[in-house]
């Protein structure tokens, strides 16, 4: 059954170049990976949102060691960024070293299939 709330859907958005969260319409909480009910009050009144690609990192780290399928990229920066509505979502920031990073930084979510999975996968780029 779809709810309309699944990573499928989320994909699919993607694959139009949308980026897309889903929103509570009760405690109006923003989330991803979308879920069919909201994970803060537990409402089934949600919709998804198109929010902006420009985000702001909170925390980032170098990896050395990296996930199977990424040797090729290692070492590689790893942030998490906070996007509007709060919510955050960690991703490799391409072409940046890690000393030019800093907590505050804007970055900017592109989507890129040049990854071990040949799914979309989100990178992000220094604004
Ligand atoms: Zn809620």
């Amino acid at each position: 059954m779809n709810s309309g709330f699944t990573f499928e859907d989320f994909r699919g958005f993607i694959a139009q170049g949308k980026f897309m969260a889903v929103k509570c319409g009760d405690c109006n909480h923003m989330f991803i990976p979308p879920k069919p009910i909201c994970p803060y009050c537990g409402s089934g009144k949600l919709s998804w949102i198109e929010v902006s690609r420009v985000g702001r990192v909170v925390s980032y780290t170098e990896v050395h060691v990296p996930l199977k399928g990424f040797e090729g990229f290692a070492p590689y920066v790893v942030a998490l960024v906070e996007f509007e509505g709060g919510f955050r979502l960690p991703g490799i920031v391409k072409d940046v070293k890690v000393s030019d990073l800093r907590v505050g930084l804007n970055v900017v979510l592109e989507f890129s299939r040049d990854f071990p999975s040949g799914y979309f996968f989100h990178v992000y780029s220094c604004s």
